[in-house]
């Protein structure tokens, strides 16, 4: 069968979804590219809804992945605010739309993303309660904060983790009291572990934030639909006018799940399962970004990745995939965080337990250094704050897997790229 006969569909218009199609027509792809998404703005990017975006220094045009003329000039058949809720893999069909509307494929794409985590506690379903995943969540927040900083209101955040930190550092520039409740001693416990979450810590105090560690919410308690306050499990009360949950979020597999494909084991992030060239347990069935779960040559584990990187770069990987091209997905992680005035970039992965030493090299103090997470001599992970075109070195230094001196490493005098070869 030539291309021109064949048709891709794309489930999920995110970033991953997005470049996938950009990179079918990329690599002359002729035939048919059916993009389907439950949302009914173009493909945008996430990462200015916690930012740029939501501090009213970024347009809103400027957040999308293509122009909306792109998708006609690309021959794009592209249906917005429309829900895939049926895969038949026998027949290679998904039903999608209020009527049902059936749509062939001979190679699928899962680029679903994942959706906020909702908070479990009486009072969830108050008016401010809000999350942050869709450009809508973001216009209502822009909304909510400047009110809050006008009448020097409460933001009561759960979690301190990427999300919930921007979203305390954008509140706090609008002028809004802000309290962070977080169940580990730490914010971003579970990506930086203590020494570095403690860094996060005083940054946010320096700028006014509250921080209530070792604590969860278990109640918002409103009044005539308004809300009141946040308790939490060890007694106390947050004065709170509105509430983030900012508790994680869940990959979008329900659809992969009922056409039978292999999911990943929870205690892995859980996710659709795929193989290093991002193929599913069915050979014509492909996943990427949020959703997807691969397995990581350079960390010997599975890795489910929820980053702007990780479908900037998976979504394209997937596509080649798909037209048959040898595809072996093995990129360092990547991801970026903008924090008042404190920039970062963190490569590679470096959960607490699996280092045994953090090592700095620059003035942590100036919140000018590289971080190093190392398991016996060997870099698992860098992170760079406040220093900038590190990134390079840093994902080599990762990829070699050979023990360096830890001594060079935390020396700024000695170039990086002179250690780990
Ligand atoms: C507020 C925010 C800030 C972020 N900031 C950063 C950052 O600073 N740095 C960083 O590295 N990462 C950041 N991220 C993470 C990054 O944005 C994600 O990793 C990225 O969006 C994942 O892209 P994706 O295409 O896999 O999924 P998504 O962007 O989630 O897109 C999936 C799309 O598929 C749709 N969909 C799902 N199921 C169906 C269905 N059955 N039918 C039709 N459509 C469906 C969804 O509605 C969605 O539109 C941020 C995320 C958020 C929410």
């Amino acid at each position: 069968m030539v291309d021109a006969d064949q048709t891709f569909v794309i489930v999920g218009g995110g970033l991953a979804g997005a470049k996938a199609a950009e990179t079918l027509r990329a690599e002359g792809f002729t035939g048919r590219v059916i993009l389907i998404c439950d949302e009914r703005d173009h493909p945008y990017e996430r990462p200015p809804l916690s930012k740029g975006y939501l501090l009213g220094k970024d347009t809103r045009e400027s957040v999308f992945v293509h122009e909306p003329a792109w998708y006609a000039q690309n021959d794009i058949e592209l249906h917005l605010g429309q829900t895939v809720d049926a895969i038949d893999r026998a027949a290679k069909t998904v039903r999608f739309g209020d009527d049902g509307t059936l749509a062939h494929y001979d190679k699928l794409l899962l680029a679903t993303g994942a959706e906020p985590r909702r908070l479990d506690v009486p009072g969830t379903d108050l008016a401010g309660v809000h999350h942050l995943r869709r450009l809508a969540h973001a216009e209502r927040l822009k909304g909510v904060l400047t009110a809050l900083g006008r009448d020097n209101g409460h933001l009561v955040i759960a979690g301190g983790g990427w999300i919930g930190l921007e979203v305390a550092a954008a509140a706090r520039e609008y002028g809004a009291e802000v309290t962070v409740v977080e169940p580990e001693p730490t914010p971003l416990h579970g990506v930086l572990g203590p020494e570095l979450g403690t860094l996060f810590a005083d940054l946010h105090r320096d700028h006014g934030v509250r921080f209530h560690f070792g604590a969860r919410l278990t109640e918002i308690v409103g009044q005539d639909g308004m809300v009141l306050a946040a308790r939490t499990d060890d007694g106390e009360e947050h004065p709170a006018h509105d509430v983030l949950a900012a508790i994680g979020a869940a990959p979008r597999t329900a659809l992969a799940e009922a056409a039978g494909l292999e999911l990943a084991d929870r205690a892995h992030g859980g996710g659709v399962a795929v193989d290093a060239s991002l193929r599913t347990s069915d050979p014509d069935v492909y996943a990427a970004g949020d959703v997807a779960s691969f397995p990581h040559g350079l960390f010997d584990t599975r890795l489910r990745v929820e980053h702007w990187a990780n479908a900037l770069n998976g979504g394209p990987a997937a596509a080649r995939a798909m037209l048959g091209k040898a595809v072996a997905y093995d990129r360092v992680p990547y991801f970026f965080s903008d924090q008042y005035d404190l920039g970062m970039e963190y490569s590679g992965w470096a959960p607490p337990g699996s280092y045994d030493q953090v090592v700095i090299r620059g003035d942590a103090g100036k919140r000018e250094f590289i971080a190093f997470w190392v398991k016996e001599g060997r870099v698992l992970a860098g992170m760079n704050v406040n220093v900038w075109d590190v990134t390079e070195p840093i994902q080599k230094l990762i990829a070699s897997r050979t023990a360096v001196d830890t001594e060079a490493l935390a020396d700024p005098h000695v170039p990086l790229e002179s250690l780990g070869s």
